[in-house]
C-alpha cells in the first residue's frame, strides 16, 4: 500500500502506523488525471474508537497538557523545522491530491500554515496569560473574596476540515489545539487524506508523546462517531453548511463545544472612484484561485453603474488569459474541481444561473482538448439579481457573478442579503468611506482595496450568520481551545 511512497500512508493512532481494522482501502485520485495518487486505509468505527480512546488517555494521564507553554512550544518549532525540510514533498502531495497550481500549493496551502505554527510558538504561547489574579471584592454583603482566572486545556478535540486546502484548514485546528494542551484526532475528508497522514512522520520526528495526535480516515460514518463519542470534548468542523448543521445536532447530543468554519458567498464592493484593474484582478482571483474552491473567495463583484461595463470587461479580458489544465504543467494557472460530483453540482447551478435569465459573460462549459480530469471553464454572469440562485447559493467552482447598484448603502444591502457571512472586500479611493461601510458588512472579514495580500496570524478568520461559529488563527483560535477556571478563596 504504501509502495512508492516516501511516507507512510497508513493511520496514525496512539503514536502508531496501522492498517486498522476494516481490511478496505480507498483509492486517493488526482482530480486533473483521474490516476492513482495511494491506497490509504478506509478507518472504521472501531479505529476511530481507538483513536479517540488513545487521545482521551493521553489528556488525562499523559504529560502533554501538564507541560509549560514554552515545553510546547518547543515541540511546536520542532513540528515546524521537520514541515519546512519536508515542504517539497508536502507541495507534491498537495498538488497530486487536491489538484492546486503550483503557486498555491507552494504558498497559502503549505508555507502559510507552518508561518502560523511558528507564529504559535514564538510569538503567542510566551507572551499569553494562562493566569491571573483578581483582586479582593465585595459582593453584595455576600462576602469578600479574592482569587484566581486560569486558562486551561479543553480537553479530547476532534478535527474534521474540508477537502480544498487540507493541510492549511488541519493546521489552523491542530496548532491552537496542540498550543493549548489539547489532544486531538482528526479526520481530514475523504478526497485529500495525504497530507494529514504525513502530519504522523512529523509527530514522530517531533517527539510529541503518543495519543496527542491521532489520524483516521473515513466520511460520514467515522465523522459521526467522532462528533458523538461520549469522550469528546470539542469538535472543531470545516466544511458545508449542511453537513455543519449535522455536525452541530450530533455534537449537541453530548454538549460538545463546536467550532463551525462553513460555507460563503463573500460580496467584493466595487465604488465609482475605484482601482478598477486591482478590482478586476481580486474579482479574477475570487473565480480562479484553486478553480473557485475557496471558502473566503470573493465571488459576488457590486459594481457601481458607471463603472460596470467597464469593469466586467476587464475581468472577461483577464478570464481570457486563464489556462486551464494539469497543475503539473507549469503553463497551467488555473487547475481542476475535486471530482466529477463537485463539477456536476456546479454546472447544475450554472444552468439554474442561466434558466433565471442571468446572461453569461464567458465560460459555463467544459474547456475543450481536456479529456480526463474534472476540468471546467472560468465563468462570469452579469445581469444578475441579488435574489437570484446564483447570487444566493455558493458554487464552490470557477463562477462569478456581478451585481450592479446606485448608492453605497444598496451597496451594503446587497452585500448583506446573504445567509452567509464569512469575508467581504471594498474597493474605492476614499478610505473613511470605504472603512465606514465595512463596520456595516455582517461579516468576519472585510478586506478594503485588496488588502496586503497575506494571510496573517494576529488576525481572527471566521464567520458571521450561516458561515459559522467561533474564530481560527492567532490568539483567537488558541482562545477556542481553552477553558477558564476560577479559583476563589476567602480575602483576608
Ligand atoms: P463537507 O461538508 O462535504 O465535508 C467536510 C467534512 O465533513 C469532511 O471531512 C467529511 O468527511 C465530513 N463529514 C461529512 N458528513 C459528516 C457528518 N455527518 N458528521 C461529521 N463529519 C461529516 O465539505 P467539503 O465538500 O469537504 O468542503 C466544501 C465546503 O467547505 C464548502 O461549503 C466551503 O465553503 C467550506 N469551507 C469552509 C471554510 C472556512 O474556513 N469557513 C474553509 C474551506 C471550506
Amino acid at each position: 500500500m504504501t509502495a512508492g511512497h516516501p511516507f507512510s500512508t497508513q493511520l496514525y493512532i496512539d503514536g502508531r502506523r496501522t492498517d486498522g481494522s476494516s481490511g478496505r482501502e480507498v483509492v486517493v485520485r488526482n482530480p486533473a488525471t483521474e490516476e492513482p495518487v495511494a491506497e490509504v486505509p478506509d478507518a472504521s468505527v472501531d479505529d476511530v474508537r481507538h483513536a479517540v480512546a488513545a487521545a482521551r488517555r493521553a489528556f488525562d494521564e499523559g504529560p502533554w497538557p501538564r507541560l509549560a507553554p514554552s515545553q510546547r512550544a518547543t515541540v511546536l518549532l520542532r513540528l515546524a523545522e521537520e514541515m519546512e525540510r519536508r515542504l517539497a514533498e508536502l507541495v507534491a502531495v498537495n498538488m497530486a491530491e487536491a489538484g492546486s497550481v503550483r503557486w498555491l500549493a507552494e504558498s497559502l496551502q503549505t508555507s502559510v500554515p507552518i508561518a502560523h505554527l511558528r507564529d504559535m510558538a514564538e510569538r503567542v504561547l510566551p507572551a499569553f496569560a494562562w493566569e491571573r489574579s483578581i483582586e479582593p471584592t465585595i459582593t453584595a454583603g455576600v462576602g469578600i473574596s479574592q482569587g484566581q482566572l486560569r486558562r486551561e486545556p479543553f480537553g479530547v478535540c476532534a478535527l474534521i476540515p474540508a477537502y480544498n486546502f487540507p493541510f492549511f484548514l488541519g493546521l489552523m485546528k491542530l496548532i491552537p489545539a496542540l498550543a493549548a494542551g489539547c489532544t486531538v484526532v482528526l479526520k481530514p475528508a475523504p478526497a485529500t487524506p495525504l497530507e494529514s497522514l504525513l502530519l504522523g512522520d512529523f509527530a514522530d520526528a517531533a517527539g510529541l508523546p503518543p495519543g496527542v495526535l491521532n489520524v483516521v480516515t473515513g466520511g460520514v460514518e467515522a465523522g459521526r462517531e467522532l462528533t458523538t463519542h461520549p469522550m469528546v470534548d470539542l469538535v472543531s468542523f470545516t466544511g458545508s453548511d449542511t453537513v455543519g448543521r449535522s455536525v452541530y445536532a450530533q455534537a449537541a447530543t453530548s454538549l460538545k463545544k463546536v467550532v463551525l468554519e462553513l460555507g460563503g458567498k463573500s460580496a467584493s464592493i466595487v465604488r465609482a472612484d475605484a482601482d478598477l484593474d486591482g478590482a478586476a484582478r481580486s474579482a479574477l482571483a475570487g473565480i480562479t484561485v484553486h478553480a473557485g474552491q475557496g471558502c473566503s473567495l470573493l465571488t459576488r463583484t457590486i459594481v457601481h453603474e458607471s463603472v460596470h461595463d467597464e469593469l466586467v470587461e476587464r475581468i472577461r479580458a483577464g478570464l481570457a488569459g486563464v489556462v486551464v489544465g494539469d497543475p503539473a504543467d507549469p503553463a497551467t494557472t488555473m487547475g481542476p474541481l475535486i471530482s466529477s460530483s463537485q463539477r456536476d453540482k456546479v454546472e447544475k447551478l450554472i444552468r439554474t444561473g442561466e434558466e433565471e435569465g442571468a446572461q453569461l459573460v464567458t465560460g459555463g462549459g467544459r474547456p475543450a482538448g481536456l479529456d480526463k480530469g474534472f476540468f471546467l471553464e472560468p465563468t462570469l454572469f452579469t445581469g444578475v439579481g441579488s435574489a437570484m440562485t446564483i447570487a444566493q447559493q455558493e458554487f464552490f467552482g470557477p463562477v462569478g457573478v456581478v451585481i450592479p447598484f446606485r448608492t453605497d448603502d444598496e451597496a451594503v444591502g446587497i452585500a448583506n442579503d446573504s445567509p452567509y457571512g464569512l469575508s467581504g472586500g471594498i474597493w474605492s479611493a476614499d478610505t473613511a468611506t470605504a472603512h465606514a461601510m465595512a463596520t456595516r458588512l455582517r461579516t468576519g472579514t472585510v478586506v478594503l482595496n485588496g488588502g496586503g495580500g497575506g494571510v496573517n496570524p494576529r488576525l481572527a478568520f471566521g464567520g458571521y450568520k450561516q458561515s459559522g461559529l467561533g474564530r481560527e488563527w492567532g490568539e483567537f483560535g488558541l482562545d477556542e481551545y481553552l477553558q477558564t477556571k476560577a479559583i476563589t478563596w476567602a480575602a483576608r
